[in-house]
């Protein structure tokens, strides 16, 4: 049995155990933070990388794009999860300056798209809230596409719901000036936060995510599956397109289809790849 900490029951080998995992953790997270601020002053270049996983028309069978996802792969460290770099970036203030790198290399990627003549392939980016509340945003993500002289219509951000709870007027006023540049917005996760659909539908976005969640239940054929189903009607309903992503199985893929799901994302198409990868990809399923 375990107690709190300031419990007196409390062994003093249990505190040291506390103590020390407790230290453990925070000089990981102290040796993060201090390689993400290499990463953003241009030294440690290779170990921080972007994956793309792409996603597939449900109608045409053919690759429509593909998701940006951050990578961090350390000599030292191993890999480590965007979920907790992506977590602690935020947390340590420097989500603001890795997001714009994101969004760089983003812009880089979609260039060689072009210039390998697949015009019509769009690529995703998730943004997290802390990035779209800072003023300069929508000029600094201007600037960058101008640089790299990218058609910002060929963009997509992802944004959770979770961002729209504390802050929906100021975010929704950020993402129509986002709009207004030629970018589309999507709802990533969706169905598993924001939940009033009378406010889905003030909110300036294109695109639903439906969450892995509602997909995994296609597989159990319970309720969760049927919601699956009502989730892409009232997308469209609403003029959105619909995506679901973590599909793993045919299965999914063809209850999908049926319900008129556009995009579909997930390992059944394939886990996110490295450029390379991604480019060889494309060049054989969009042959
Ligand atoms: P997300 O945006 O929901 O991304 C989907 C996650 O599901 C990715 O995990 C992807 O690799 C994984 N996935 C895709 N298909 C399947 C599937 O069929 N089955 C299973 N089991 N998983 C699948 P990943 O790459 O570990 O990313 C985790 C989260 O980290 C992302 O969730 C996103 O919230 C965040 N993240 C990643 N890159 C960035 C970034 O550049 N900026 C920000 N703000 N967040 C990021
Ligand atoms: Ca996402
Ligand atoms: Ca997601």
């Amino acid at each position: 049995m375990t107690f709190a900490l300031n419990d007196p029951r409390t062994s003093n080998r249990e505190i040291i155990f506390y103590n020390s995992k407790m230290e453990e953790e925070s000089i990981r997270a102290n040796k993060i933070e201090e390689l993400l601020e290499d990463i953003l002053e241009g030294m440690d270049r290779d170990c921080f990388y972007l994956d793309y996983q792409p996603k597939l028309d449900v109608r045409t069978n053919k690759i429509v794009g593909f998701e940006a996802l951050a990578r961090l792969n350390h000599k030292e460290l191993g890999y480590i999860s965007p979920v907790e770099f992506i977590g602690l970036a935020e947390e340590r203030m420097l989500i603001y300056d890795l997001g714009l790198k994101v969004f760089e290399r983003t812009c880089v990627f979609l260039k060689e798209l072009e210039d390998r003549a697949y015009e019509d392939l769009s690529v995703s980016i998730n943004v997290s809230g802390i990035q779209m509340l800072r003023d300069e945003f929508v000029e600094d993500i201007k600037r960058a596409a101008a640089c790299i002289d990218v058609d910002l219509s060929k963009l997509e951000f992802e944004i959770t719901e979770s961002i729209l709870i504390s802050n929906f007027e100021l975010i929704n006023e950020k993402l129509k000036e986002i709009k207004k540049l030629g970018i589309k917005v999507s709802i990533d996760d969706f169905g598993t936060g924001f939940s009033s659909f009378a406010r889905l539908k003030s909110l300036n976005v294109d695109i639903l995510k439906i969450d892995k969640y509602f997909i995994d239940g296609i597989l159990e054929e319970d309720e969760e599956s049927l919601i699956s189903g009502d989730i892409i009607s009232m997308g469209h309903r609403m003029g959105m397109k619909v995506v679901a992503e973590g599909v793993e199985e045919e299965r999914q893929k063809d209850y999908l289809k049926k319900h008129g799901c556009d995009i579909i994302q997930g390992y059944l198409i394939s886990k996110p790849l490295r450029k390379e990868k991604a480019l060889e990809f494309l060049e054989k399923r969009n042959k």
